[in-house]
């Protein structure tokens, strides 16, 4: 399935991790990929050399997304080397947990401005050069809609705040035939939230449907059906793979 041969994209936090899943998955389909990162060059580097050795070209940025200048020059960068820009996918996130009263100001500021700025000024940088057929796709998280343990509220309230971003700027761009979207996954096994934690034996005994973690590739699979054509008629939606945490 070659529907996306020689569209040009641009992964936030592409080093690892879910990022990184989509950034080998998009490639597989002849997409020419650019990756950001902030702190680990060298895993951002493996991932576009694998990128390269699937035939598309791939280029690694770094630019902290907290830094809202450095989202922009990573988008002109990107349009610069390869050309244009024809799909986002704002998938750069962190992840504080703690309760309420613990909670430091940083840990809330670092945590808007990584998971919900950055998206804005990704967006807001990327769409001054998309054309018709554009794609725009977050990663949201399922905690959007459930959060159902305590010191989870920042991070909820980060990916519910995507939620309408999505639902408001799909008005803004469907005149010109661009979609934006997001995909809310459940616990997939990552450095952010690895399967092997007591945490994960939580989850799986008390939340899940299906007993189990999700993999970064099965994430990849509904974002790459998002960036291709049949998607043409979803926007302002947020789809969730979260093997029933919210069911
Ligand atoms: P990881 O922590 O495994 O990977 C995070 C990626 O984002 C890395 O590539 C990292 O780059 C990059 N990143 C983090 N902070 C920044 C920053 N300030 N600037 C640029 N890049 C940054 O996380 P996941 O792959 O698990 O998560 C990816 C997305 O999926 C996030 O938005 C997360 O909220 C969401 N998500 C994850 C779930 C899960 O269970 N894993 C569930 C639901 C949603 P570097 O290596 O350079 O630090």
């Amino acid at each position: 399935n070659q529907t996306l041969k020689n569209k040009r994209a641009l992964i936030t936090g592409g080093s690892r991790g879910i990022g990184a899943a989509i950034v080998k998955r998009l490639a597989r389909e002849g997409v020419h990929v650019a990756l950001t990162y902030s702190n680990s060059p060298d895993r951002a580097n493996e991932v576009a050399k694998m990128a390269q050795s699937l035939g598309v070209k791939a280029i690694a940025i770094k630019a902290d997304s907290a830094d809202a200048n450095a989202i922009i020059a990573a988008v002109e960068h990107t349009v610069k080397e390869l050309g244009g820009i024809d799909i986002l996918i704002n998938n750069a996130g962190v992840l504080a947990l703690g309760p309420i009263d613990g909670f430091s100001l940083a840990d809330f500021d670092r945590t808007i401005a990584v998971n919900v700025r950055a998206v804005f000024v990704a967006t807001q940088a990327a769409v001054k050069h998309m054309k018709e057929g554009g794609r725009i796709i977050n990663i949201g998280s399922c905690n959007a809609e459930r959060m159902p343990f305590s010191g989870g509220g920042v991070y909820a309230m980060s990916k519910s705040a995507l939620v309408g971003l999505v639902k408001g700027l799909a008005r803004d761009l469907g005149a010109r035939a661009i979609t934006i979207n997001n995909v809310q996954p459940g616990p997939i096994d990552t450095e952010m939230n690895p399967d092997n934690s007591e945490f994960a034996g939580m989850l799986k005994k008390q939340f899940m449907a299906l007993p189990r973690y999700g993999n970064a590739d099965e994430v990849a699979g509904m974002v790459a059906y998002l960036a291709g054509p049949e998607a043409a008629y979803v926007t302002g939606a947020s789809l969730t793979i979260d093997g029933g945490f919210n069911a």
